[in-house]
Order: structure tokens, then sequence, then C-alpha cells
């Protein structure tokens, strides 16, 4: 399995540090209000690289963050009137029903920044001791970037480039630090805002120090891979770096893992330019389904711009597979043979040749857009040889092949197609159809089907609607 790493910017065979385990940490969202489908690009992503490497057997723990303490977080605390944290649990909840209804698993461990102050304090303390931090008159800790050596490794800048260079890059405060480049550790409360007692001052925690904290804490000092959006790069990931190297003294993470930007009008969609569709509007439209097999659609490291052409293209797409594995029930059901004869075993024996390119395009840095091509070359396969004279081993088979590729890449395509709107309602006809020709047994075993299903079937005076259980 190869995995292109930003640190060494090349493909690198994947070698876990534990053989069979996988320690992997994914920056998470900045709970203040719902997420948008940018924000979801690295949640189905990774997740799918989560999903694909427990396929092939590694037991995977994996830890994402919730920043809950954070100046958006406050200010709209303050514009509503509430305690920050009254805002930040309600946009945990929200985003946690967002990642179900994208099917993407929940983390091993979500942890809090709240909750991981203490943490946070020792590290500092460790950093000070060290040489590497410094307190400033007013209590601001600073971490003293030049004190680390390798700083700049991950987004390859050079330090003196970064100072003479981009000042809109350095942080506030700047009359207070040893060096411009130094960045915030530990900051002074202001009226209002949510703090805790340190050594140093009442305060809060800067943001870059709550991800090397919580990496340690549930995965140990070193991981094998770190994940998130581009943008994270620099200075985040940076910055992680050079506090958990400095504190720790070992390698901080073996492979960096960055996700392109989900683009529309070829912009990056983004909270502060306003460009932005959340979640929760797109599924009004879309199936959630649809979503995430659009986000597979390209590659993870290309940019993806968002329009309606290609949400159409991901429907029609994921409809081809529904639409097999529902076909492949359908003759299943009806089937008269039971096993597979000679000539569906070689049939089942050729299509192996579809799992192997799978596979293959996942082990090339999650190819997920070719893997995607080999499930459907896998489903023209099951199209063109399942048939009404096909047993019931054949078409299980191809059944399951499809629906345990789809399951790698988090698609859910078998309980869709158990579900389909439309089958619902051809049964409900039908069953109309049974009553009016007073065959009250079908009518019944209808509405029984149904009811297994999780559809529930009410007689209304407008006519018969049905809801999902
Ligand atoms: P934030 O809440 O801004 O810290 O973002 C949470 C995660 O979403 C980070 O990994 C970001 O890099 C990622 N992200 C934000 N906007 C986009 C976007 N337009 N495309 C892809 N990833 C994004
Ligand atoms: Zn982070």
């Amino acid at each position: 399995m190869k995995i292109y790493n930003t640190l060494t910017r090349k493909k690198e065979e994947f070698v876990p540090i534990e053989p069979g385990k996988v320690r992997m940490y994914v920056c998470g969202p900045t709970v203040y209000n719902l997420i948008h489908i940018g924000n979801a690009r690295p949640m189905i992503v990774f997740d799918t690289v989560r999903r694909y490497m427990e396929h092939k057997g590694y037991e995977v723990n994996y830890v994402s963050n919730f920043t809950d303490v954070d100046d958006k977080i406050i200010k709209k605390a303050i514009e509503e009137g509430v305690e920050a944290e009254v805002i930040s649990q309600r946009y945990i909840a929200e985003c946690k029903k967002d990642m179900e209804a994208m099917n993407v698993k929940p983390a091993t461990t979500h942890p809090l920044a709240t909750q991981e102050i203490c943490g946070m304090l020792d590290m500092i303390g460790t950093l000070i001791e060290k040489g590497h931090a410094y307190v400033a008159a007013d209590g601001t800790v600073y971490f003293r970037t030049r004190s680390f050596k390798e700083y700049g490794k991950l987004s390859h800048k050079n330090l003196d480039d970064l100072q003479g260079g981009n000042r809109s890059l350095l942080v506030s405060g700047e009359d207070q630090k040893e060096d411009p480049l130094d960045f915030v550790l530990w900051k002074p409360k202001k009226d209002g805002e949510p703090f805790w007692e340190s050594p140093w001052c009442n305060g809060r925690p800067g943001w870059h120090i709550e991800c090397s904290v919580m990496s340690k804490k549930y995965l140990g000092e070193e991981i094998d891979i770190h994940a998130g959006g581009e943008d994270l790069v620099f200075p985040h990931h940076e910055n992680e770096i050079a506090q958990s190297e400095a504190a720790n003294g070992k390698t901080f993470a073996r492979y960096w893992m960055h996700n392109a930007f989900l683009n529309i009008d070829n912009r990056k969609m983004s909270k502060s330019l306003g460009n932005f569709f959340t979640v929760r509007e797109v599924c009004e439209k879309y199936d959630p389904q649809v979503l995430r097999f659009f986000m597979l659609s390209a590659h993870y490291r290309s940019p993806l711009n968002f329009s309606a052409d290609l949400m159409e293209a991901a429907k029609n797409g994921l409809d081809r597979i529904v639409t097999a594995v529902s076909n492949l029930d359908y003759l299943a059901q009806n089937a008269k043979a039971k096993e597979a004869d000679e000539t569906e075993k070689a049939l089942l024996e050729q299509a192996k040749e579809f799992l192997v390119k799978f596979d293959e395009a996942m082990d090339d840095d999650f190819n997920t857009a070719d893997a995607i091509s080999a499930i459907f070359e896998l489903v023209k396969f099951a199209n063109t040889n399942a048939s009404a004279e096909s047993s019931t081993e054949f078409l299980g088979a191809l059944k399951q092949e499809i629906a345990e590729l789809a399951d790698v890449c988090g698609l859910i395509v078998e309980k869709k197609a158990e579900m389909l709107d439309s089958d619902i309602e051809q049964l409900i006809e039908e069953r109309q159809a049974a009553r009016k020709a007073k065959n009250f047994a079908r009518a019944d075993e209808i509405r029984d089907e149904l009811l297994s299903r999780g559809i529930i079937l009410e007689d209304t005076r407008e006519g018969v609607k049905w809801k999902r259980a």
C-alpha cells in the first residue's frame, strides 16, 4: 500500500509502527456552525482510508478532535447570549448527525479541546523547561520557533524566507515576541471569555497545541498517519510537528496526508468567503450517499469542483450500482437452481479480476476514482452474466462482491436496493390491485413484506401513505 507523504513529497510504501495496527489522527472541525461540504471532504476521504485499511485487516485507532474553544465560537456565544459550551455542544451534535448521514464512522475517540487542558498545560510546561517556549510579560506563552531546527520541513518553507516574506502569516502581539516567527501556546483571557487557570496566567490555549496533546494522549508519542485538508499544512501541522517533536524528542507522525480543496467556481469553498453549501442543504436535494459518491469520484489530492452536473453524474453512477444489486436480488428470489454450475464457477473466478483491480487502485495512494471504475466493471460483468437462468449461489456471490467493494468506499448500495422508493410504490400498487380483486391474503402478505423491510403503510382517506420505520 503506497501513501503520498506531504513530508517527503513522494509516494511511500506504508509500514506501520506496530504490525497490523494503524494509529491515525485527523484534524476535525471548529464547531460554531453546521459543517459545509468542504469540511465533509476530509471526513469522507479519511473515513474511506480507514475503511480500506480495515478491509486489509489492520486494526485502526482513529482519533479526530472537535475544536470547541475558539474566537468564532465565543463570538457566536456572545451574539446568542449563551455560554460557549452551548454553541459547541449544539454543533458537535449536528456534525455527528451529518457524519452519520454520510456513513462516516464515528472515530475511535473524538476528543474535545476543553477536556484536555491538563495535558496542554503539561506539554507547554515541558516546552518551557526545555527552552522551546517562553512566557511574555502579560503571561502569554510563545513557542520559540527558531529553537526547533527542522521547522518548515513539512511545508518545505525556509525560516528566513518566512521571516522576510509573508507578514500576514505572523501571529499578532509581535511586540512581546522574541521573534516574529514565534507562535502562541497559551494566551491571557479577555473579558467574558472562557478561561482556565495556569502557572502563567488565567487564559486559554492556542489552536495548535490541542492536536499535539490529544494525539499523544490517545495514540502515543509516535503515530502512523496525521491528516487534514491542505490548508492545514502551514502553519497548523508545521506547528504541531514543532511542539510535539520538541517536547517528546521523537518523530511525531510518519505519513502526512492532505486532501485538496473542494471548490466552487474554482475557488475554495469556505465560511469566510461565504461561498459554501452546508451538508444539510445539499442533503435536502440529494441522498447523502450521492454526496459521498461525488467526493470519492475524484482522487483526494485533486481539487474537486462542486456543480449540479457533477452531482447528477454521481447520482447516475450510484444508481447504476444500486440497480445492479437490486436486480441480482430480484433474480435470486426467483432463481430455480441453488448451486452454481461449472460455467458460473468459472465466471466467479473471472470476476476476481475486478477485486484485484479495486485493491490495486486503493493501494496506489487511495485512488478512489479508479477503484469506483473497478466497481463499475464488476457491475457490467454482473449485468451481462446474470439472468433468469442463474443460480442463487452465483447471483448471491456477485451481489456480495459488489456490496463489499461499495462498503469499503462507505457506499450503502444494499440497504437502498431493498428500499428503493420505486420498488415500494410498485408493491403498494400491487397491494391495491389485490384488494380490489378481494385477494386479501396477498394484500396482507405485501403489507407484511414491506413491514419487514422497515416500511410502514397507513391507509388514509387520501389513499395509502408510507413511511420508513
Ligand atoms: P475547519 O473547521 O476550518 O478547521 O476545517 C475542518 C477541516 O475541513 C480541515 O481539515 C480543513 O482543512 C477542511 N476544509 C475546510 N474547507 C475545505 C474545503 N473547501 N475543501 C476541503 N477541505 C476543507
Ligand atoms: Zn489539528
